[in-house]
């Protein structure tokens, strides 16, 4: 999602780069080649208008700065003008004085909210909370099964109509759900409503009335960023018809031009809260409108790609292992430590997407098979601790014992043996020469 406008601002800024002095003229060229970039990318024409004249008004006012060449004050400002029509400050869920909060999704049958349901109850039980999902979506047929199997997989209770009673009433459904959820001492409540293919009175009555009788303290109007130039329309009439207080753009894995998700804040007055980047119950994001811009620009997310390797690494091995780099005593143990903690935080694609200039990198890792990763996992599992501790005594009779039981070749072996042992010597040179970890006597 946002590549192609990401590629086009990254490549309209380049172009700024080594002007000593910005003109009008230049000013003027370069907020048209934005302009056209943002249309391209199906951001909606009002919000193009306002964040260009933005752009305009402070590059021409923009004073001399000491600190920045003109090239850097328009990418700054830029980047401010894209945080802003963002929505700015990050906005927390506002939860009840006295619990349970009640949050209600809408949005349009396909949408992603059964799913989010679960990414939602799963993020909220990560941050000490006893969330109950609650399944009101009885129109489609199998949502309810469908609430449940998520529920399961986030490992929360769910509320569900008790099977062979007919269709049931969806208000009925809520009311008693968030009752269950007093009863059971749940401090979070999360209403999952039906939908339709496309905007529909029934479907605006039917989730006013379920917001009517459960009075939520949070609405979540659930878009998916895929459907284009309709997110905007289809914004409008959920705030006319039901009200939300926050966004949720769902599909940003996706690679549409997303420009349309980009507008949904600044049409509708509500932030964008969260955000769902894949089907997976983990692909769920709190939005942050500045590491998004950030992101957009190309300057990469190096804020997300810390706070996911804080969650993904156990920081004091990290450090215990970042010590034994330097004295040359990493053992196999550690390396396949550290590469399971990598990979728990997801595709190295993704991963490098995230760095800056990162997108490049992105595109030659496209080719990069994970598959081998499983493969030096499956190697170094396949060994006993000893041989792990000191691969120096991985003879061949030894080679040919850990080949069969983890199905590779023994060539295999040698390589990463031969890696492995050229990495330390290499990281113990550098360690040396930097003047870190210790003496380093250890020889392999
Ligand atoms: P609902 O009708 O609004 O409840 O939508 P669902 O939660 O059933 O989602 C519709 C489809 O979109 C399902 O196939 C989901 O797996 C898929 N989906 C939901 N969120 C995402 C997402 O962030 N990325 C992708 N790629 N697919 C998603």
């Amino acid at each position: 999602m946002f590549d192609t406008l990401s590629d086009r601002l990254t490549s309209v800024l380049k172009n700024l780069r080594g002007k000593g002095r910005l003109s009008e003229a230049d000013i003027d060229a370069t907020a048209r080649e934005i302009r056209v970039a943002l249309l391209e990318a199906d951001v909606a024409l009002p919000v193009v208008r306002s964040f260009i004249s933005g752009v305009k008004e402070r590059a021409k006012g923009a004073e001399v700065s000491q600190a920045l060449n003109p090239a850097q004050q328009v990418i700054k400002i830029v980047n401010e003008e894209l945080v802003g029509i963002l929505g700015g400050e990050k906005r927390d869920l506002a939860l009840a004085k006295n619990p349970p909060t009640v949050i209600l999704l809408a949005g349009l049958q396909g949408s992603g909210k059964t799913t989010l349901a679960g990414k939602l109850a799963k993020w909220l039980s990560g941050q000490g909370h006893t969330p109950l999902l609650v399944a009101c979506d009885l129109q489609r047929p199998n949502a309810v099964t469908q609430l449940q199997v998520v529920g399961e997989r986030a490992g929360v209770s769910v509320f569900a109509p008790e099977p062979g009673n007919g269709v049931g009433d969806p208000v009925d459904v809520a009311r008693r759900g968030v009752a269950e959820a007093q009863r059971a001492q749940h401090d979070t409540v999360i209403v999952d409503t039906a939908g339709r293919l496309g905007v529909d009175e029934e479907m605006m009555r039917q989730a006013s009335d379920i917001r009517d009788a459960v009075d939520p303290h949070e609405t979540l109007f659930v878009v998916d960023a895929m459907i284009g130039q309709d997110a905007v329309s289809t914004a409008e009439a959920f705030r006319d018809g039901v009200g939300f207080t926050g966004v949720v753009l769902t599909k940003l894995d996706g690679d549409a031009r997303g420009g349309a998700a980009l507008s949904v804040r600044q049409v509708t007055g509500q932030p964008i809260m969260f955000a769902s980047n894949g089907e997976k119950i983990e692909d769920f994001d709190v939005f942050h409108p500045d590491r998004m811009a950030s992101r957009i620009l190309g300057m990469g997310d190096v804020l997300t790609l810390i706070e996911q390797a804080e969650q993904a690494f156990d920081a004091d091995r990290a450090e215990q292992a970042a010590e034994k780099l330097g004295t040359g005593e990493l053992t196999l143990e550690d390396f396949l430590e550290q590469m399971q903690a990598v990979r728990r935080m997801g595709p190295l694609q993704n991963l490098v997407g995230m760095l800056p200039g990162g997108n490049q990198m992105k595109d030659q890792l496209a080719n990069f098979d994970e598959s081998y990763l499983d493969r030096v996992q499956a190697i170094i599992r396949g060994m006993t601790p000893e041989e792990r501790a000191n691969p120096k005594i991985i003879n061949a009779s030894r080679r040919q014992r850990i080949a069969n039981g983890s199905g590779v070749r023994v060539s295999d072996i040698n390589d990463l043996v031969n890696r492995f042992f050229e990495a330390r010597k290499m990281m113990q040179q550098m360690a040396g020469q930097f003047g870190g970890g210790g003496g380093g006597s250890r020889k392999n």
